[in-house]
């Protein structure tokens, strides 16, 4: 089998780390939590890039700089676990995670005046420690996420491996207990050439795995904000076309109905004639919080236009559906709105329509609107399902 220099793997590694700080420095957000693991992320690259100074150092210095380098890598890999962390919305008090940083890398240059073989299992132990704790963190997390990327599998296999091979290394350590080859190499002999191409490939594994995860959540923020309403939060009808059809389409699999409720604010125009385009903005505001509080979670929310909302619910039988929009009609009717001239109340008008097989989403609003349009000529602050 290829015999692998470990030092020559260092240097990759280190170099490989430089590459990955460059990566993670061109990208860009506004969100503070992910803005806060890119700091962590570019720490811990640039600490272990410190292993590419293993290749200007003359003979001579070469375990000296070596072990140097190694306890600089220990504090990388435990800011890489704290990053990793901060990035999946765990918090970590940063007293905590300096104190860690720092114990890692005094441990491992105190360390490094101890014997070779002192030294070895020393070395074995924390990474084989931070390694550990890197994958179960990366595995808890997605064992409770309903739904797993591909990147935060293969970030999961990376740690897996990585640790995988630290668990080795420190029974080696242990159990053979030196001498020590003066060339590095730690570990028995099979394991050499996957040593070399573990510490080889990691930072840049790591680093392009964390660009896609964070490429991932930039992009679904993005696509949250295209179908979700600036004014209210509520889906907008671009998102309703998208989760409404989806909606649909489960719906076609199950026993229950699918209703659709179209809402109309009564007079609203009165509201902003009345005291303003603002308040106006904050009656909106205020429905659409009334109603969302009432929903379940499978039901859809969102605002169609200007003064008017779709709900998609799930339901029984049509008496359901007449009944949950009788009493988000009630609610909204009884939940006043606080404004900077008081208390304000509105009504909606509310037209339902039940989703049939053989028609579109687009037909089945046209009926709730219908439905809605009787609602309004019978008076307003009423629910129409049969015209
Ligand atoms: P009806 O009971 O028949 O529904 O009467 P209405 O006054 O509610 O209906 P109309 O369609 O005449 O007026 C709707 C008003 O909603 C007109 C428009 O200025 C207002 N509007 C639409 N979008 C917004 C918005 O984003 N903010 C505010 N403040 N007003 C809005
Ligand atoms: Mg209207
Ligand atoms: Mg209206």
């Amino acid at each position: 089998m290829l015999a692998i220099d470990i030092p020559s793997c260092y240097v990759l590694a280190g170099v490989g780390s430089l590459v990955g700080w460059g990566l993670i420095a061109h990208i860009q957000t506004d969100q503070h939590r992910v803005a806060y693991a890119l700091g962590l992320y570019r720490r811990a690259f640039l600490c272990l890039s410190g292993l590419a100074l293993i290749m200007f150092t003359p003979v001579a210095w070469l375990p000296m700089v070596t072990k140097g380098a190694i306890g600089l890598a220990g504090m990388g890999l435990g800011l890489l676990a704290w990053a990793f962390r901060q990035l999946n919305g765990r918090r970590t008090a940063p007293w905590f995670g300096r104190v860690v940083i720092w114990l890692i890398g005094l441990a491992l240059w105190s360390a490094a005046w101890a014997s070779d073989g002192y030294y070895v299992q020393c070395l074995a132990l924390v990474f084989c420690a931070v390694s550990l704790a890197l994958l179960l963190d990366q595995g808890w997390l997605i064992l409770r996420s309903a739904r797993v990327s591909p990147s935060e599998l293969s970030l999961l296999v990376v740690a897996g491996l990585f640790a995988l091979h630290w668990v080795i290394v420190a029974g080696y350590a242990f159990t053979t207990g030196g001498p020590y080859p003066p060339d590095w190499l730690h570990s028995p002999a099979w394991l050499r050439p996957w040593s070399g191409v573990a510490l080889a490939l990691l930072p840049l594994s790591v680093a392009s795995v964390v660009f896609a995860i964070i490429n991932e959540r930039l992009s679904q923020q993005l696509r949250a904000r295209a179908l979700s309403d600036d004014l209210t939060g509520a889906l907008s009808r671009r998102g309703l076309r998208e989760l409404g059809e989806r909606m649909l389409a489960l719906q076609a699999h199950r026993p229950s109905m699918l209703a659709v409720l179209m809402l109309d604010i009564d007079h609203f125009k009165q509201v902003n004639d009345e005291f303003g385009h603002q308040v106006g903005d904050d009656v909106l505001r205020h429905v659409t919080q009334v109603i969302r509080e009432r929903l379940r979670p499978d039901a859809l929310l969102s605002r169609y236009g200007g003064e008017e909302f779709i709900v998609l619910l799930p339901v029984q039988s049509q008496p359901e559906a007449a009944a949950a929009a009788e009493r988000l009609r009630a609610l909204v009717e009884n939940a006043l709105c606080s404004t900077k001239f008081g208390k304000v109340r509105v009504t909606v008008s509310i037209g339902v329509s039940l989703h049939e097989p053989h028609r579109s989403l687009d037909q089945d609003i046209s009926q709730a609107d219908a439905h809605l349009y009787e609602a309004k000529r019978q008076g307003r602050n009423r629910v129409v399902i049969q015209a």
